[in-house]
């Protein structure tokens, strides 16, 4: 799989002022496997104008069940390559093959299926009214309300579910009849170029799908994200990116819909299932190498099951095994210094900590320990910050009241995860807790109609269901005199 763009229609060699290639790295052993073309201005604006140019020819003129039966197309596309995408995705991400191939690429196809779903069978409201005489003489009214596409969208996706974060906002966009610019993560390209293959397989209208390479600050992120002809951004990643690509938008005014970072806290009550508190706190904290926005990095558990709770924890923390590497050596290093950070700040080290030793091709991959931490003020570095790794820290609490007042004391507000057998205690504590999504013993189930999305600094706006399709489209109000 050699990454390319994929421009109006057409695989094409870099251009001119696509300065350089960049190397891919697996993850797992450090070794270069291939080399991604940097898309320079002109590639962009060529991007750009193709997707303009399709909302002004085949594409644009499609009606809903039209596009629906266009993603449906790129859904079977995507099941009919199936191994070639989880290969591709776990040579980028350095990911178990379990993963990739039960979460990532299934649910990449099924997000072309809901939205494929959800456009056809979208009807708009109408009212019918009697008007007060206030505005040019009373009388009926029909109103109703048209959505029309935004236009150009771009797409700006990280690294760490790379398919899967990239098509649940290109399925909406093109659902809702708006051509994509896409940039995926310069760390994992080649899903994404599979998935244009895919849709130029599936027979879309050129330049309705292009997708662009590159990095984000200087490079192909940004000319893409501060582009003037373009008419929305969809971006998933750091909160950091958030705030430099809404300052470039802030210039022509463009919308934004933003997914962002977490520090996800987990509250477990002493009245929790122990065993599915533990085992739900292991999959929340450490799946995908703690490398998922959900995952959970404090835990806060009330008194008397505190003992008990973090000794099981870090047990089956310094049980784990089968587990992938950070997505880069810069990241590895990142997560290291947090480690480091949190021994500088008095934290007990329970489990992890370090680098793990595997004997073999792996100790040359970016590999760190799934760690538990305990022992810090609610003030430390390591409680505040995302780490984006294995790593948790756990505190106890004793009331309720402590524990909301602790989850919520922190700028991410992205998810939270109660663990109680006391329904009306979740009920109490789930609309209080400061956060897009709560699960109640459970973690990261996701109905794909359900809003997704986080307040504070982890998000701007709704994704989901008809949240995207509202976001990725504009109402206008039509207003039908009737009366006599
Ligand atoms: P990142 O912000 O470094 O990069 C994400 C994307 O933005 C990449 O494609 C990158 O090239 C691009 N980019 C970077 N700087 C840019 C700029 N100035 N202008 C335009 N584009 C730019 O994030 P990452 O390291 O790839 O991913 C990890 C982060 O993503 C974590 O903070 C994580 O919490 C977050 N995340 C959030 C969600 C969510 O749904 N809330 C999901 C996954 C990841």
């Amino acid at each position: 799989m050699t990454p390319a763009h994929y421009v109006d229609g057409a695989f094409r060699a870099p251009a001119a002022d696509d300065s350089h290639t960049f190397p891919l790295i697996d993850p797992v052993d450090g070794t270069v496997t291939g080399r991604v073309p940097e898309a320079g201005r002109a590639t962009v604006d060529e991007a750009v104008a193709a997707a303009r140019g399709a909302l002004r020819g085949p594409w644009g003129a499609l009606g809903a069940a039209e596009r629906a039966a266009a993603l449906r197309a790129v859904a079977d596309g995507i099941d009919a390559r199936f191994e070639e995408f989880v290969a591709a995705e776990c040579a980028d991400t350095g990911k178990p093959r379990p993963l990739a191939a039960q979460v990532d690429i299934p649910r990449a196809a099924g997000n072309f299926r809901a939205y494929a779903d959800l456009i056809a069978g979208r009807h708009e409201e109408s009212y019918r009214t009697a008007v007060p005489g206030w505005s040019g003489g009373a009388g009926e009214a029909l109103n109703y309300t048209v959505r029309r596409p935004l236009g150009v969208v771009a797409v700006v996706s990280p690294w760490n579910l790379p398919l899967l974060l990239l098509t649940w906002k290109v399925a909406p966009a093109l659902a809702a009849g708006n051509a994509v610019v896409a940039k995926p993560s310069e760390e994992t390209p080649s899903t994404a170029t599979l998935l244009a293959e895919v849709v130029h397989a599936a027979g879309l209208p050129r330049g309705a799908f292009n997708l662009v390479h590159g990095h984000g600050p200087g490079g192909a992120g940004e000319f893409l994200t501060a582009h003037e002809d373009v008419d929305a951004i969809a971006f998933t990643g750091s909160t950091a990116t958030g705030t430099a690509i809404m300052r470039g938008a802030a210039e022509h005014l463009t919308p934004v819909s933003f997914e962002l970072g977490g520090k996800n806290p987990a509250l477990v009550f002493a009245d929790a299932d122990l065993d599915a508190a533990v085992e739900g706190t292991v999959r929340s904290a450490f799946t995908h190498s703690g490398q998922i926005c959900l995952c959970t990095e404090r835990v806060y558990v009330q008194r008397p099951l505190f003992e008990e709770f973090v000794t099981r924890l870090a047990g089956r923390a310094r049980a784990l095994r089968d587990y992938g590497p950070m997505i880069s050596a810069a990241h590895r290093d990142k997560v290291l210094g947090h480690y480091r950070l949190a021994r500088e700040e008095g934290a007990e080290v329970l489990a992890g900590g370090g680098v793990p030793a595997f004997g073999g091709a792996r100790d040359g991959g970016f590999f760190v320990e799934p760690t538990v931490l305990t022992g810090l003020p609610p003030t430390a570095r390591t409680v505040r910050e995302e780490i984006f790794g294995p790593v948790c820290h756990v505190a106890p609490f004793d009331t309720e009241e402590e524990a909301l007042a602790l989850a919520n004391d922190s700028s991410y507000g992205l998810a939270a995860t109660l663990w109680t057998t006391d329904l009306s205690r979740a009920h109490r504590v789930a609309p209080r807790v400061e956060a897009g999504m709560v699960w109640v013993n459970c973690w990261n189930l996701r109905d794909l109609r359900t809003p997704f999305g986080g307040v504070k600094a982890s998000g701007i706006g709704r994704e989901g269901g008809t949240h995207s399709l509202d976001f990725f489209s504009e109402p206008t109000n039509v207003c039908v005199s009737i009366g006599e």
